[in-house]
């Protein structure tokens, strides 16, 4: 049957904003509530943070390694982003798919380019800070950045703003819980959609 569910497949969804735009606490909390849906697990060559585990937040690589896996196609897309590279394996992003799983995709702009010629169909949303000043005292109290690293990522962070025009939906996290049902529902929605 066309709308089979074993035969239907899952939809792609992904999720860009700068650094302390909230991205990762909203990605959280809609995990709790849409456990059905397959986050992506990036490879990248950054050091770990405090708190970050092997296999369950990243693939921690060292750079060769990575350069292998750009070499043996590995990658659906990859980028260098602050300084580290970051790529997503493309063979549980397909597998994910064909099971008719809906799969997350957390990654940066040039990422977000890259799936979008590869997956037309795609779900792309944007999630802003409401202001830089805001977007800078978060990533100052977040103080995992050295004020090196924080000004690179102030930089990017305005780079980067420019292309929310490219996604489907922009969110502004000014107030994280609105911010979380205006996600959740826009999700919801284009499900449906893709379901009709
Ligand atoms: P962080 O180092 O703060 O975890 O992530 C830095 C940036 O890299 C974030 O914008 C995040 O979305 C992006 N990122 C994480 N994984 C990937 C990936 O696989 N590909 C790309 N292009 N960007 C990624």
């Amino acid at each position: 049957m066309w709308n089979d569910k074993k035969h239907r497949r899952g939809m792609i969804i992904v999720i860009s904003a700068p650094s302390g735009a909230g991205k990762t606490t909203l990605v959280e909390l809609l995990r709790e509530d849409f456990s059905h849906i397959y986050r992506s697990i990036s490879c990248t060559t950054r050091i770990t943070r405090k708190g970050e585990s092997h296999g369950k937040d990243y693939i921690f690589v060292k750079e060769d390694k990575f350069k292998k896996m750009i070499e043996n196609n590995e990658f659906a897309e990859w980028a260098k982003v602050h300084g580290n590279l970051y790529g997503t394996p493309k063979a549980a992003l397909e597998a994910n798919l064909a099971n008719g799983k809906d799969v997350l995709l957390d990654i940066d702009v040039q990422g977000a380019e890259k799936i979008r010629e590869l997956y037309p169909n795609g779900l792309f949303i944007f999630i802003m800070p409401p202001s830089i000043e805001i977007l800078r005292e978060r990533l100052e109290s977040r103080k995992t950045e050295n004020q090196d690293s924080l000004e690179i990522r102030l930089n990017q962070a305005v780079k980067e703003m420019g292309y929310h025009t490219r996604y489907h939906y922009t969110i502004i996290n000014e107030d994280l819980k609105e911010a979380e049902l205006e996600l959740k529902s826009i999700i919801v929605k284009e499900k449906n959609k893709s379901l009709i």
